[in-house]
């Protein structure tokens, strides 16, 4: 009997870990999907204008070098092109973009 069961024992076994593994990647894929549907924040948004928002950090002075890529509340995916952003909910911004609550990354 013990010989019958084990190739079942192990399969389900494989397929246990198989899911256990893939499970988190799979949840991974949704919410990287979801922040590249998120509409992208308008520089007018009086929001965005409250914090001086723009789409090119190089055309601001006071960015010194920074971008929203390279801020600590900036969420997008590495080498992403835009992303959601922590103080935008519901709105994606450009990683080439730079506000004056841009924070170092910790
Ligand atoms: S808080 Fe950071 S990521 Fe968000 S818009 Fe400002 S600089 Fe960009």
């Amino acid at each position: 009997m013990s010989r019958e069961t084990k190739p079942t024992r192990r399969r389900f076994v494989r397929k246990l870990l198989l899911g256990a593994t893939l499970t988190p990647l799979a949840l991974t894929r949704f919410e990287v999907s979801n922040a590249a549907d998120q509409p992208l924040l308008s520089p007018d948004d009086p929001a965005a204008a409250k914090v001086r928002y723009t789409e090119d950090a190089t055309k601001e002075k006071s960015a010194k070098g920074h971008s929203c890529a390279t801020c600590g509340l900036y969420e997008g995916p590495y080498n992403s092109t835009q992303g959601p952003c922590q103080i935008f909910p519901d709105k994606a911004v450009k990683a080439a973009g730079w506000c004056t609550a841009w924070a170092p990354q910790l």
